[in-house]
């Protein structure tokens, strides 16, 4: 289990280690054809920050071999805003006092068509919070009984699971599991995640490993931009993607950087990404792992997300609503962050083929599975 592995590496030493790189280290990873982790390190230091043009080049030479000139096109469900979670930086909080949704089958069965009319969506990620009592293993194979007739490729961003749940839910047309680490710093993990079962770093961080081993097709990852130091915080992210793809050959791999959003309750980040640094870390992934999807959401403004298209990402949502029941009406549930990125799926396909980029709505048959 990779918690057994994340305890070989030392945070601080990491930390040193990614700030003792030079521009002779830059450049030597940026010559090598495969690279390590230590290149990574190297890439996304501050001793590469006057090397964006040239990685970028790459980065944009990598993502056009592998993925053509395509992003991928998802859209997000949000079924329960329930939880029995207190991470300090989120709206869906268990003490922020406010009412709870969860949708019933008939309002899920809504907000699927009301997807479907937004665009010719295929991918489709549900989320919802932890509360297993309501929104749990048995509502959520409902969830995916009830939405699989209108999507082709379902993927669940939930609590982390039993190997046999996860398992159970790929029977239920489940293809794809997105699950965010927040940070790989365990002692600082324990105060932003004070109580539920989030708190449990270890039950967390081994979900990956069930995930794999109950046969999930695509599993996504991410670390929350904004809680520690995020140099340290990706690099620990790289290691755990490498230990994956060893691991669970045949699982596709996702990964996410989210930079916090305001939500309600106010929580400040500690740590502030510019742009500059998201594309740096954008590029040295790509540079890194050439295969990897990488994913950005509406947190991010139209022309970020717009001048990054051609230079390493490749899927994206696209009029999202992050409350529960967002779709079919503007209902009073709390949001669990502003979108920032609020133009209409429609609209953000329209710019991808202006750029000379293809929206790719479907690249997943039912009959795959
Ligand atoms: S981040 Fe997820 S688990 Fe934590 S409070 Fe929000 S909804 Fe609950």
């Amino acid at each position: 289990m990779f918690y057994d592995e994340l305890k070989r590496f030392s945070w601080d030493e990491t930390t040193r280690e990614i700030e003792s790189k030079t521009a002779r280290d830059v450049e030597i990873a940026l010559s090598k054809e495969h690279r390590d982790i230590s290149d990574f390190m190297a890439l996304i230091s501050p001793a590469a920050a006057p090397y964006l043009e040239p990685m970028a080049r790459l980065s944009h030479r990598y993502t056009l071999e592998r993925f053509g000139k395509t992003i991928s096109m998802y859209i997000p469900m949000y079924v329960s805003n329930a939880c029995t979670n207190g991470c300090v930086y989120c709206g869906f909080n268990h003490a922020n006092p406010f009412t709870r949704v969860t949708l019933t089958m008939d309002q899920v069965k809504a907000e699927c068509e009301a997807i479907r009319r937004l665009g010719p969506f295929e991918n489709l990620l549900i989320v919802s919070g932890e509360f297993p009592s309501l929104n749990g293993v048995n509502y959520l194979e409902k969830v995916l009984q009830v939405a699989r007739p209108y999507f082709n490729n379902l993927t669940i961003e939930v609590m982390p699971m039993k190997e046999r749940d996860y398992y159970r839910l790929t029977q239920s047309g489940l293809n794809g599991v997105v699950c965010f680490q927040e940070t790989y710093h365990e002692a600082a993990y324990k105060t932003y995640h004070p109580r539920g079962m989030k708190s449990i770093f270890e039950w967390r961080v081994n979900g990956f490993d069930r995930m794999g081993a109950a046969g999930v097709h695509k599993i996504g990852m991410g670390v929350l931009i904004g809680l520690e130091d995020w140099r340290t915080d990706v690099t620990m992210m790289a290691r755990h993607l490498q230990y994956l793809r060893k691991n669970y050959w045949r699982t596709r791999y996702s990964i996410n950087f989210p930079r916090m959003c305001p939500a309600e309750g106010g929580y400040q980040p500690k740590v502030i990404m510019s742009d500059r640094e998201l594309a740096q870390l954008t590029f040295a992934f790509r540079i890194l792992d050439h295969d990897v999807d990488i994913s950005y959401s509406t947190r991010e403004a139209p022309e970020f997300r717009a001048n990054m298209m051609k230079l390493g990402v490749t899927s994206m949502s696209a009029g999202s609503k992050t409350e529960p029941g967002g779709y079919v009406s503007s209902p009073d549930a709390l949001e669990q962050f502003e979108v920032t990125d609020s133009r209409t799926p429609l609209q953000v396909a329209a710019e991808i083929k202006a750029l000379g980029y293809e929206p790719v709505w479907k690249d997943w048959d039912k009959i795959f599975d």
